[in-house]
């Protein structure tokens, strides 16, 4: 069956519905996502649709959570090609809503949430994540999916949506799925396309820094020496302009130092950068497990 193009939620609640009355044991697999989509989105999609009876991808840049000085206006979109990547990944609903589909009226309700969004991109970009948690639990109430799989390329971001699905009881399972990555090591993202040649090659140095974590963890670095670390890594490259380093537990998002992971805390640490090069800001992480330190 070929792609389903749906821009409206009325259109998509009766089409939803009617996969569920069709079969009661439907389960809805759903991916939220920018569009101008790459293989990281597709890795995605092809999980739900290996887990689920149908994958709905939303694609809709989300004016809530752009702040004013972002490229909110000039965020690449490519609608054709999108659909092309979504039939491949064998997509059954593809939900592009407008803005003023989205947004009919001003927003008079914010979800907001604490603590999980203190540091990283919540410090960095004022209101991103409200803007994030308030489209995708209206999206949510939309589409009522049993799974939503998120990427860890914005491991921050699934810590919010997970802490927000726990407190708010909305049923559906948040699936993190890997972070993908160019051959030569760069995390895909939408935004690589605004990089020069010579951004592009320096920002390798951001997966390259973040390969070392494990083996400084296991030399027994403290949390500062490892951010010392890789920002004097990732600060030899004359385009990279540091936005932060940061070291936190996952998926708690709060404040530790490596060495008590290793003392036998069962739990993951985030080491996580946002760079800037030239105009694009550029995020990556790594998540480091307990066992994976070695110790
Ligand atoms: P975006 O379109 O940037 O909002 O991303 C939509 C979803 O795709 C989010 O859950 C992202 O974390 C995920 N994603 C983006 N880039 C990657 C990547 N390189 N690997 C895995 N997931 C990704």
């Amino acid at each position: 069956m070929t792609v389903q193009i749906i821009r409206t939620i009325k259109e998509l609640r009766l089409a939803i519905a009617a996969y569920r009355a069709d079969n009661a044991k439907t389960t809805v697999g759903y991916v939220p996502t920018m569009g101008y989509l790459h293989e990281g989105h597709a890795s995605l999609l092809r999980q739900s649709k290996s887990e689920n009876s149908v994958t709905i991808l939303s694609i809709f840049v989300n004016p809530l959570q752009f702040g004013p000085q972002e490229d909110l206006d000039k965020y690449p979109r490519d609608e054709q090609r999108d659909t092309s990547i979504a039939e491949q990944a064998g997509v059954d609903i593809v939900f592009m809503p407008s803005v003023q589909e989205m947004y009919p009226s001003s927003m008079l309700t914010n979800i907001s949430v604490a603590e999980v969004t203190a540091g990283l991109c919540g410090f960095s970009r004022p209101g991103h994540f409200d803007g994030v948690a308030t489209v995708i639990a209206k999206l949510f109430n939309i589409i009522r999916p049993d799974r939503a799989y998120f990427g860890l390329k914005d491991a921050q971001q699934v810590a919010v949506v997970t802490q927000m699905v726990h407190d708010l009881n909305i049923p559906v399972e948040i699936v993190p799925c890997p972070i993908v990555r160019e051959v030569d090591g760069l995390a895909l993202s939408s935004r690589n396309v605004y990089l020069q040649e010579q951004e592009r090659q320096q920002a390798l140095i951001l997966n390259q820094s973040l390969m070392q974590v494990s083996s400084y963890i296991q030399a027994g670095l403290t949390t500062e020496q490892l951010i010392d670390k890789l920002k004097e890594s990732i600060g030899q490259k004359p385009l990279a302009n540091i936005d932060y380093v940061e070291i936190v537990a996952y998926p708690s998002m709060t404040m530790i130092d490596p060495k008590q992971i290793l003392k036998g805390q069962n739990s993951s640490i985030l080491v996580a950068v946002a760079v800037k090069f030239g105009k694009t800001r550029l995020i990556d992480n790594v998540l480091v497990n307990f066992s994976e330190a070695g110790e």
